[in-house]
């Protein structure tokens, strides 16, 4: 496979998604990186390292639509989270292929299907980090003695990060915006310790359901509408009211036509798989 025949792979992905083959895809960019590095083309080892990238921001984002078809909620969370990072990477530095290999559509796409995601609180572990390394020349590095490479920065083929050892853990804090997102918060069972996934996926699954591609297109709007009182007949006119107002229901909602509920509107490019209606959610 040349290096043309990957970028036409790449490039296609919104079509040949579902037959082409990941594993031969990387280690053909595995090969030619390694024969440019020996031949000493720094610069197409990087090109070549750029396209590793791709491959992964393209494989994250299959997966993520692939286990939330399964209703694998928290392993597509994750996954997200790792097109985010690598996008973020690629095109803070090589911000020329934004406009290729649909990254402008899973750009788009990654962050809006983040925010379906009922997570809002995320467990921050706090560190004392007494020794970093650079991956690159591996020499230990503080402020005063860098190294002069550059984090993020690609050295013959090969992205340069800092490997930390020697941690010491602080403590961790109850967050609602980490630095990463993986932390969720999740309850466990007290009895065998499992642990316990407390969150409504209605939202998320919703959407997938309808969406019969990867890369089809979709919008939404999250607006507040109101409910019948019907639907809401099970709280008492002194109880809290069910829009979280934090104000007596007799005081709130119930002096007009209906509760106040979050409401998020989907609009499909495409016929959608089942007959779209509007979701109400709860945060
Ligand atoms: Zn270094
Ligand atoms: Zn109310």
């Amino acid at each position: 496979m040349t290096f043309d025949d990957v970028k036409t792979l790449l490039g296609e992905v919104r079509i040949n998604y579902s037959i082409r083959k990941s594993p031969e895809i990387s280690s053909a960019l595995a090969a030619l990186k390694e024969r440019a590095v020996l031949d000493g083309e720094d610069d197409a080892a990087e090109e070549l390292c750029c396209h590793e990238q791709i491959l992964t921001i393209q494989e994250c984002y299959l997966k993520a639509f692939a286990q939330m078809k399964t209703g694998e909620y928290y392993e597509a969370w994750c996954v997200l989270e790792k097109a985010e990072n690598t996008l973020s990477w690629l095109l803070t530095n090589y911000p020329k292929y934004a406009g290729c290999f649909e990254l402008r559509f899973i750009c788009a796409t990654v962050p809006r299907l983040q925010s379906l995601f009922p997570y809002k609180y995320f467990i921050s572990p706090e560190f004392l980090i007494r020794t970093k390394r650079c991956s690159i020349c591996e020499k230990n590095i503080s402020i005063r003695n860098p190294c002069g490479h550059r984090v993020g920065g690609v050295y013959k083929g090969k992205i340069c990060h800092r490997e930390v050892s020697d941690i010491e853990v602080l403590g961790t804090a109850i967050v609602a915006n980490p630095s990463q997102k993986y932390s969720v918060v999740f309850l466990s069972d007290p009895a065998t310790k499992e642990r316990k996934d407390q969150y409504n996926y209605s939202v998320v699954q919703y959407l997938i359901s309808r969406l019969a591609e990867p890369f089809d297109g979709w919008s939404h709007e999250v607006t507040k509408r109101r409910h019948p009182h019907s639907r809401y007949s099970f709280v008492g006119r002194n109880e809290k009211c069910p829009c979280e107002s934090g104000m007596k229901y007799k005081k709130c909602c119930l002096l007009t036509d209906g509760v106040l509920r979050p409401h998020i509107q989907f609009t499909f490019q495409k016929k959608p798989l089942l007959a779209a209606e509007a979701v109400e959610y709860s945060e």
